[in-house]
């Protein structure tokens, strides 16, 4: 249990560390889509809902008397894959975000799995709760730009086609 235990709280360090990630992935692409106001409400949306599982976790962690800016060795893990994915400043890079973002929320989605089924073997029952919400969360916002993906890169490749910058 003990071992559980490390390898639980290492978990949340990792998921903090992720929603950062998430954060800083989200506002820097929130400023160049003012072209896209549905998807930029999106993310705003979904910012806020981020802050909120940062905050959350922040508070798991400090219940089990581990600070969250303690992270060390686990910070990079998580943030490598979002951090290859953008920073792309390409003319596509609305469709690029698209699809950095929808990438990030199956990991985000995989992650609260991986959390809610070590929290039940913990008997964490607050943090299962709050998990299965982030969960949802993510499982919406993932639901969301699955279903706008079309149109975006529809309206990208429109705009292209008569030479307006994705982004303005
Ligand atoms: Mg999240
Ligand atoms: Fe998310």
């Amino acid at each position: 249990m003990e071992q559980t235990r490390r390898t639980y709280l290492a978990w949340l360090h990792d998921a903090h560390a992720m929603e950062q990630q998430a954060l800083t992935m989200m506002e820097g692409q929130l400023s160049r889509l003012d072209t896209y106001p549905d998807l930029r409400a999106q993310l705003q949306l979904h910012i806020a809902e981020t802050r909120e599982q940062a905050a959350t976790l922040d508070r798991l962690l400090a219940r089990q008397g581990s600070d969250a800016s303690l992270m060390k060795d686990t910070m990079g893990r998580p943030a490598a894959m979002g951090q290859s994915l953008v920073g792309l400043f390409a003319a596509d890079e609305v469709v690029k975000s698209v699809l950095a973002a929808y990438t990030f929320e199956q990991m985000e989605i995989a992650s609260y799995r991986t959390l809610i089924t070590a929290a039940e073997q913990m008997g964490d029952l607050e943090a299962i709760e709050v998990f299965t919400r982030s969960l949802d969360q993510e499982e919406a916002m993932a639901g969301w730009l699955a279903g706008h993906s079309a149109e975006i890169t529809r309206k990208f490749l429109a705009r292209a086609e008569v030479d307006l910058p994705s982004h303005q």
